[in-house]
């Protein structure tokens, strides 16, 4: 996504929270990175990591719905 070579550790520790979603593309050439990662991970987890990003309308639309719910 950078446009540049980066370390494998860039790639898994991407957000402090999850691999990059691009992970299993960028990385399955170079060694077993789906073993590599299922030993870390549940399947539902690397489901999870290797899923497209909820539209922006929806996470403001999920934020909004989650606020006023604590309004009333
Ligand atoms: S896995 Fe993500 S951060 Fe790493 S090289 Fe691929 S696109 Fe870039």
């Amino acid at each position: 996504m950078l446009g540049h070579l980066v370390p494998f550790h860039y790639c898994r520790d991407h957000t402090g929270e999850l691999p990059c979603r691009k992970i299993l593309d960028c990385w399955h050439e170079r060694f077993a990175v789906h073993e590599y990662l299922r030993g870390i991970y549940s399947e539902e987890e690397i489901a999870r990591i290797v899923s497209p990003p909820r539209p922006k309308l929806l996470q403001i639309i999920e934020i909004a719905r989650k606020a006023r719910g604590h309004e009333g």
